[in-house]
């Protein structure tokens, strides 16, 4: 459906839990142990997700918390791409539990793979991340690439003297592997302790001239995509804070305690629970279609006093 702005809203991001297995620095460090709180059901994400395909939603993405901690990821990601007019069900992980699996979630359904990896170093992104292991990691993309789930993108966020030195191994990995690597510029979100040390994109491009700018992949993707002369894959290089591609953002999402957030950047959100508690879609239609239309024209991450309500471990990243 077209919003108040006339985006198209086509792209939909359902954080099937909060809870996380690791503690990445700049996310939720400060945070304790994710008790488990009440999440929606395989059913409460299955209504979700038709009334959004009559809304014209197409895609959608599993994310969380950690999905992979969910025992029903398989059923959840079944259920969501059996969903008339959902041509792709995509998700975003830590890779921590992909070894193993990931040949079962492509059977479920699952179209492609994004695993984030902040360090190429065992001891740096086991202390980036708060206990986790960098070989689970790289046996996940190893798996996710054989079980075809493609392209495979990698996700890194940079932060300055901590993990920037590593910008051209992390580039390394496109040479003769099916993925590509994408650099998000951090957030003000989570521990804004971290924030001074964002890595704008631009000096990555500026370093590096023999990046050559690329068509999209897919249309509304929030990257800028780049390419290396011999090399498989991708750079992609997401900028939400030095060049905001709001204008173009085709995407709300939908959390486990059964939020709707039409805008990552902005606090306000809409309960979809007493419209799942109803009989019949009608309601849930309406509250949908009401909170996508009024979805914010920016996100507020450079506003004076704006202050995120929320992490994005549990928005959803
Ligand atoms: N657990 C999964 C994972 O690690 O990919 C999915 C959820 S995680 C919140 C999704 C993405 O959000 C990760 O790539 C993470 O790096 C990113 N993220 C979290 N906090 C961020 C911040 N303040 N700025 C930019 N990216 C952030």
């Amino acid at each position: 459906m077209i919003d108040q702005y006339g985006r198209s809203i086509n792209y939909l991001r359902v954080s099937i839990t909060e809870r996380c297995t690791l503690r990445c620095a700049y996310c939720r460090a400060a945070e304790g142990d994710c008790p488990k709180q009440a999440e929606l059901a395989v059913e409460d994400f299955s209504r979700i997700a038709a009334v959004m395909a009559s809304l014209g939603v197409s895609k959608i993405r599993v994310t969380g918390g950690e999905p992979l901690l969910r025992r029903d990821v398989a059923a959840i990601i079944r259920a969501l791409r059996q969903t008339p007019g959902i041509a792709e069900v995509t998700l975003t992980s830590n890779a921590q539990q992909l070894p193993g699996i990931a040949a079962a979630l492509k059977s479920s359904g699952l179209t492609r793979l994004n695993i984030s990896i902040d360090s190429l170093n065992e001891d740096k992104y086991r202390h980036l991340t708060g206990g986790g292991s960098l070989s689970s990691v790289l046996a996940g993309i190893d798996e996710a690439i054989a079980a075809g789930l493609l392209p495979l993108k990698l996700n890194a966020v940079l932060m300055r003297g901590v993990n920037d030195d590593e910008i051209d191994d992390f580039i390394a990995l496109t040479k003769s592997r099916p993925l590509d690597m994408r650099f998000i510029e951090l957030m003000p979100m989570g521990d804004g302790t971290h924030t001074h040390k964002r890595v704008p994109n631009d000096e990555i491009l500026a370093a590096r001239p023999y990046l050559t700018p690329l068509p999209p992949r897919y249309p509304g993707q929030p990257s800028s995509d780049y390419g290396i002369a011999g090399h498989m894959g991708r750079i992609g290089l997401i900028s939400p804070i030095s060049h905001r591609f709001c204008g173009n953002c085709n995407r709300v999402r939908v959390m486990s305690d059964g939020m709707l957030r039409p805008c990552l950047g902005a606090n306000s959100e809409v309960s979809l629970l007493p419209a799942l508690q109803a009989r019949g879609d009608a309601l849930l239609r309406e509250t949908i279609y009401n909170a996508i239309y009024h979805k914010p024209a920016e996100h507020a991450f450079a506003d004076a006093g704006f202050s995120p309500t929320k992490t994005m471990s549990r928005i959803g990243g």
